[in-house]
C-alpha cells in the first residue's frame, strides 16, 4: 500500500496511515533543498504546516482509511460482510467514527464518501451485496463440461478403452478428454475422445496454423 499523500499548504505529507501496515505517524515530504532552507532561514512556517496536520489528523488519518480500504482490509476476505464477521466490535466502532467524519466533511472526495457510506451501511445491516454477473452461454457448458468430466471419462474408457485416439497411448495417468468440434457445446459422447498431452498439444498448434 502507497502512503496516501496530501498537500497543506503547498508541502506535501503523508500519513503513516492507521497503523496497520505502517507506523502511525506523518511523513513530510521535503527535497535536500527545502529543508536546508526551512533550517537556516529558521522558516517557522514549518512549524506552522506541522500544526496544520496536527490539528486536521482526524480527518486525514479517516480520508487515508478511505482511501485504502479495500485494498488491505478486505483483500482476501470474503468482500465488505467480512467487515461484520471479522473485526471485533473496537475496529467496527473505529470504521463507523472515521466514515462518519467523512461524510460530514465538505473537502471529502466522492470515492471516500462511497467507501463511507458502503462502511456504514454494511455496520448498520442496510448493506445489499451486488448481484453477481451472469455466466456467458460458454462458460455455463464449461462448468457443466468440468463437472461431468470424471463420469464421461469412464463412459469413455467403456467404449474407446484407455489409450490416446491419436497415439493409441496409455501411459498417461490421465488421459484429456477432447472435443473432435471443439465449436460444439453439446456434451454427445459421439464428439468427445480421449487424448495424451503431447498429441493434444500437436493437434492443437496444428490447428492454430
Ligand atoms: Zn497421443
Amino acid at each position: 500500500m502507497d502512503i496516501t499523500k496530501y498537500t497543506i499548504d503547498g508541502v506535501v505529507i503523508g500519513l503513516g496511515a492507521v497503523g496497520y501496515h505502517y507506523e502511525k505517524g506523518i511523513v513530510i515530504y521535503l527535497s535536500e533543498g527545502d529543508a536546508s532552507d526551512y533550517i537556516e532561514n529558521k522558516d517557522s512556517s514549518l512549524v506552522d504546516i506541522i500544526h496544520s496536520v496536527y490539528s486536521q489528523r482526524h480527518i486525514l488519518d479517516a480520508w487515508s482509511e478511505m482511501d485504502n480500504f479495500e485494498h488491505y482490509r478486505l483483500q482476501g476476505y470474503g468482500g465488505w460482510m467480512s467487515l461484520k464477521s471479522d473485526y471485533n466490535y473496537q475496529s467496527q466502532n473505529e470504521f463507523h467514527c472515521q466514515a462518519k467524519l467523512v461524510l460530514e466533511h465538505d473537502d471529502s472526495t466522492e470515492y471516500q464518501k462511497k467507501v463511507a457510506q458502503t462502511i456504514i451501511n454494511v455496520l448498520y445491516g442496510d448493506y445489499i451485496e451486488p448481484e453477481k454477473p451472469e455466466k456467458s452461454p460458454e462458460e455455463k457448458a464449461k462448468a457443466v463440461f468440468d463437472r461431468k468430466k470424471p463420469r464421461l471419462r469412464l463412459k469413455l474408457v467403456i467404449r474407446d478403452g484407455y489409450q490416446c485416439d491419436n497415439c493409441g497411448s496409455n501411459k498417461e495417468n490421465s488421459l484429456c478428454i477432447v472435443k473432435k468440434d471443439e465449436s460444439s457445446t453439446v456434451l454427445e459422447m459421439e464428439n468427445l475422445t480421449l487424448r495424451c498431452r503431447s498429441c493434444m498439444a500437436k493437434i492443437k498448434n496444428k490447428n492454430k496454423k
